[in-house]
């Protein structure tokens, strides 16, 4: 049975919290670029529209080995006036310990009143730390700018919404970058200087990393997304079943954590509020019930799709389209019209 289901409103309390204050100065923002091998992380120019609509100066931060070509990337995002660079392998890897320091040098020689960084792993990982050396109280994971000092911000799984309001000197904010769309690095011509490097010794060391491989497109930033979830039943169903869907529709892979759990996916590819938030074009879930902390990491996206045998799957609630139906028939059948399409 194909059916429309109806997009319900989850029911969203809103409320508001002051925190304590202290007037501010003149308005500058630095905002924190992620980098990885000299290649500029395209997502945390999320960073510079945020910071460009907080208003006043802009300018960048960006540290590690051979950042040259990150950084005159990035100073082709027009608005931003300056981007400061850290040349110094023992930044490259973002350890919290020594990261931290530098970038509570650089903000105190800049002066600045806020900085934005993203909300990923990164960014969770190093601006509490540089928050609690500031003695500022994080604002994080922010969906919404009302001005200088007022913040929305989704809370308990995006069940409420809490617009915040900050008055400490630096104000500390990581952003959801599905609310910022990256800033397009074109026509601007910011200037790059060397920041200040207080090399502070870290108690912690860079050993490997084990990172999952996928020519797949990146599913934080995918425009399409179909994920699976415990109804694949097995790791070798989950292949059989969701790759192909995947390749015919050029979407990246996600999955429930009931999925990731049970060994189908790699935790990389967790949809949820304790996994990747997204909002691409099109979501398509398939054998996913729709539980709530799933929802909190993909409702936002423009069309959702999906394929569950339960028509009273809470999922449909949320779901623009719905088909009722066997996946282990439904998805090869929708794979083929796809791939004739
Ligand atoms: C603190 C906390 C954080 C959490 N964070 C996350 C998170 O980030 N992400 C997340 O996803 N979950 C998260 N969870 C878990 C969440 O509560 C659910 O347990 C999980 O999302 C369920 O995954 P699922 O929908 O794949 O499995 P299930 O709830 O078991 O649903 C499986 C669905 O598949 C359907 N199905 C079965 N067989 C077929 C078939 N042959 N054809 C069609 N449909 C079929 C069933 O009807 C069912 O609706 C969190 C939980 C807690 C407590």
């Amino acid at each position: 049975m194909l059916f429309a289901a109806r997009r319900a409103l989850l029911g969203r309390a809103s409320l508001s919290i002051n925190c304590r204050g202290r007037p501010g100065h003149f308005l500058s923002t630095l905002a924190i670029l992620e980098q990885r091998d000299g290649q500029l992380n395209a997502g945390s120019l999320s960073a510079f529209t945020a910071a460009k609509k907080l208003g006043g100066t802009v300018h960048g931060f960006i540290a590690g080995s051979s950042i040259a070509a990150a950084a005159a990337q990035a100073a082709k995002v027009e608005g931003v006036e300056q981007i400061v660079t850290v040349e110094n392998d023992a930044y490259e890897k973002g350890l919290p310990e020594s990261y931290a320091p530098l970038l509570v040098e650089n903000i105190k020689k800049g002066n600045y009143t806020h900085v934005v960084g993203g909300h990923t792993a990164f960014g969770k990982n190093v601006l509490p730390r540089v928050a609690a050396l500031l003695d500022s109280q994080q604002i994080s994971d922010i969906t919404g700018i009302q001005d200088e000092k007022t913040f929305v911000r989704p809370i308990y799984a995006g069940n409420a919404i809490a617009t915040v309001e900050s008055s400490d000197a630096v104000k500390v904010i990581t952003i959801r970058g599905t609310a910022f769309a990256p800033a397009t690095a074109e026509a601007g011509s910011a200037s790059i200087v060397p920041g200040a490097d207080p090399k502070a010794g870290s108690t912690t060391e860079w050993l490997s990393e084990d990172l999952a491989k996928s020519d797949r497109p990146d599913l934080a930033t995918a425009s399409k997304v179909v994920s699976g979830g415990r109804g694949l039943k097995s790791k070798e169903e989950f292949d059989k079943v969701m790759l192909p869907l995947a390749d015919a529709l050029g979407a990246a892979v996600g999955a429930s954590r009931a999925a990731v759990d049970s060994g189908y996916a790699d935790n990389s590819l967790q949809v949820g509020q304790t996994g990747k938030v997204v909002a691409p074009q099109l979501y398509m879930a398939v054998g996913i019930s729709g539980a709530i902390q799933h929802l909190a990491g993909m409702k936002d996206s423009k069309v959702i799709a999906a394929i569950n045998k339960d028509a009273d799957a809470p999922i449909f609630q949320v779901a623009d389209v719905g088909l009722v139906g066997d996946l282990f028939e439904k998805v090869p059948e929708l794979t083929e019209k796809v791939k004739s399409s």
